[in-house]
């Protein structure tokens, strides 16, 4: 087996980096039906440039790099047990290397533990199976969609489409709601996995086993076939749009599987997967380790860019801000405004947050910019480098962020999906705003980033730190003014009235 290390980071790296071609083939024709112009447009554009980013330096398609879930199919006799310690130590050198972020963080006390590897994780699944090779497949699945996932227990009564009962049109209904949920804040245009059936726990494995099928397969359950083209097609049509910013996409693909359950118990389980949907996996001889064959991606394709053009086309109508930020410049920005961001900003996100509920903050954050973000980072030296960082969700925040804005006078917030009327009411009373970056997009935001200032809470772990960074023309959308107007809530609104009228 002396290949088998290289082979299973080459598989980390490979699936963190660059796209299947099915997911590449999928985000071509969203980008394609999207109309120009729009937002939705604008965010699927930095997307695909994010994508041709990331393949072309070997980066992070997205900073969060997910819980790193492996399922290995072994011929009888190979000894499982050397598989399971070859691919920890890949995982803790992929992350090394910054193509994974430290993902792994203890939940009694709350420390990363910095390589990736603790209690369950990384998730391993292994199977025999009567050929002679190994295969190991992988996905990289983060916690923005992770938290969007649902499971229903029908029969159930559910917002704007009524009762849900106990077959295929109560089933359709579940899926149709669970899209509907997520809206922006797993990242759409998003990916399905459903398992009907089965019960809870294995369902919800089921669900997430079906993220391995390709993206164009056909389900040989002409039932569920048809099923799973109208859901993609109807969801189409709610107007969720990339990132929720409103539009014609919100689905890529969805993928239904159906398990038999108990009489009393009926179960419709949920993975939904980011546009960023990373699934890679190889073929290995068994004696040696050796990659004899990659899954999902076809020799004959080569790998295409994406992107027409490079970066993010500017209209001349973005508004330049250079902190610090004043209430009153902040009054005249609206939901809709592009700005771009000149100079210093922190990133804060879950532990920075909590910890300013209790504890002064150890800058001055008066008219500073707040970036929901946890980076991937690499130290060369005595110097920090950005690796990859986007966006993460910023609704964990909700219910610090009104505080964080009135007793510390951060005047903007960057982050992804939108917050609530806590922070809404915040943003009023403080002369403050909500911009909102691409999620995903880490390569992009990345390159973004000039200088890495400093670092602050660094116990917390590389994610969770405050990192002091200098910027150059970073890209976000102002989707919560000053003023009381969300464009979250717009939107959450009239998807909800397109989606009463799917109800039959
Ligand atoms: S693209 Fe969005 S949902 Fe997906 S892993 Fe990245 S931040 Fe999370």
């Amino acid at each position: 087996m002396e290949f088998l290390f290289n082979s299973l980071l080459e598989l980390i790296t490979q699936t963190s980096t660059n796209l299947p071609p099915d997911v590449r083939a999928a985000m071509g024709i969203a980008l394609k039906q999207e109309t120009p112009g729009t937002q939705s447009h604008q965010a699927l554009s930095i997307m695909a440039t994010n994508i041709d980013m990331a393949h072309e330096d070997q980066g992070p398609i997205c900073q969060d790099t997910g819980m790193p879930t492996f399922i290995v199919h072994t011929p009888v006799g190979v000894n499982q047990l050397v598989i399971k310690k070859k691919i920890k130590e890949a995982v803790a050198e992929a992350t090394r290397l910054g193509k994974l972020r430290p993902n792994s963080v203890d939940s009694l006390t709350g420390k990363n533990s910095g390589n990736n590897l603790g209690e369950e994780t990384p998730v391993i699944h292994f199977e025999q199976w009567e050929h002679d090779e190994i295969e190991v497949k992988l996905v990289l699945k983060g916690g923005g969609c992770e938290n969007k996932n649902i499971q229903y227990s029908l029969p159930c009564d559910l917002d704007h489409l009524g009762k849900a009962g106990r077959d295929l049109a109560g089933v359709r209904k579940c899926i149709l709601h669970a899209v509907w949920q997520a809206q922006g804040q797993g990242c759409a245009p998003g990916a399905l996995g459903v398992c009907i059936g089965s019960d809870r726990a294995h369902g919800y494995d089921l669900a997430k086993m079906q993220l391995f099928r390709t993206l164009d397969d056909v389900n040989p359950n002409p039932e569920l076939a048809a099923l799973e083209a109208e859901i993609v097609a109807e969801a189409n049509r709610l107007g969720i749009g990339a990132m929720g910013l409103g539009g014609g996409v919100a689905l890529i693909g969805c993928k239904i599987a159906a398990a038999n359950r108990l009489p009393a118990s009926f179960f419709v389980s949920v993975a939904y997967d980011c546009w960023a949907f990373r699934r890679l996996g190889i073929r290995m001889d068994a004696t040696s380790g050796v990659i004899t064959q990659w899954l999902y991606r076809d020799p004959e394709r080569p790998v295409e860019r994406m992107a027409k053009e490079t970066g993010f086309p500017l209209t001349g109508r973005e508004v330049i801000l250079t902190p610090p930020l004043t209430a009153e410049m902040m009054r005249q920005l609206k939901v809709g405004d592009v700005v771009l961001i000149r100079g210093e900003m922190f990133t804060g996100r879950d532990a920075v947050h909590a910890y300013l509920m209790k504890n002064p903050p150890p800058v001055d954050l008066n008219g500073a910019v707040l970036y929901h973000c946890g980076p991937v980072m690499l130290k060369q030296g005595e110097e920090w480098f950005v690796k990859a960082a986007g966006p993460t969700t910023s609704s964990r925040e909700e219910p610090y962020q009104a505080d964080v804005l009135r007793n510390y006078g951060v005047k903007a917030v960057i982050g992804k999906g939108g917050m609530g009327k806590k922070t809404l009411a915040g943003l009023k009373e403080c002369g403050a705003v909500y911009l909102h970056g691409v999620g995903g997009a880490a390569q992009f935001y990345a390159r973004t980033v000039k200088k890495v200032l400093g670092v602050h809470l660094f116990d917390f772990g590389v994610p969770e730190a405050m990192w002091h960074l200098k910027v150059e023309d970073f890209m976000a959308i102002v989707t919560m003014d000053a003023h009381g107007n969300s464009l979250h809530a717009e939107v959450e609104q009239a998807t909800g009235d397109v989606l009463e009228t799917m109800k039959a």
